[in-house]
C-alpha cells in the first residue's frame, strides 16, 4: 500500500483502502491460511513532518489446532499504529513491509481451537474433545 502524502493537508484525516490477495502477499503459512482477502484500511493524518497511520486489518483465517489438528475459522481483526517522520520532498510512504512484518510477528506460537482443547490421543488417535479414548490413555 502506497500512501500518497504529497497532497495531504496538515491535520486532515485521509483514508486509503486496499484489498490484498493473501497469495500475492505471501501471507499463508501451514496451519494459518487466509480464507478471504485481507482488507487494509489506513487512516492517515499529517502533522507537518510527522505522518500518523492507523491501519485496520480484516480477514477470515482458517487455522489448524495444534492439539487436535482440526481446522477452524477465525476472524482477523487487528489495529496497527505507525508513525513516520518525513521531509517535504517525500511524496509516498510504502506500508507493505511494515504491515506484513507486524502480521507475521503476530502469529501465535500455539494455535488452539479452544483454550481447553483436550487434543488427540497420541496412541489411538481419538479426538478427546468428543469421545473417551479407547486405549484409556486419557484416564
Ligand atoms: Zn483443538
Ligand atoms: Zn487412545
Amino acid at each position: 500500500m502506497k500512501l500518497d502524502i504529497a497532497r495531504l493537508a496538515d491535520g486532515k484525516e485521509v483514508i486509503f483502502r486496499e484489498s490484498w490477495d493473501p497469495i500475492d502477499y505471501d501471507l499463508n503459512v501451514p496451519g494459518r491460511e487466509h480464507k478471504s482477502s485481507l482488507d487494509v484500511e489506513a487512516i492517515v493524518q499529517r502533522d507537518s513532518g510527522i505522518i500518523k497511520v492507523k491501519v485496520l486489518l480484516r480477514s477470515l483465517l482458517c487455522l489448524t489446532c495444534s492439539r487436535c489438528f482440526k481446522d477452524f475459522e477465525q476472524g482477523l481483526d487487528k489495529v496497527l499504529n505507525f508513525i513516520y517522520s518525513v521531509d517535504l520532498s517525500e511524496k509516498k510512504i510504502e506500508l507493505d513491509d511494515d504491515i506484513r512484518g507486524e502480521l507475521i510477528l503476530d502469529y501465535p506460537q500455539k494455535i488452539l481451537c479452544k483454550e481447553d482443547c483436550k487434543g488427540m490421543c497420541p496412541y489411538c488417535g481419538a479426538d478427546l474433545n468428543i469421545e473417551k479414548c479407547k486405549c484409556s490413555y486419557s484416564v
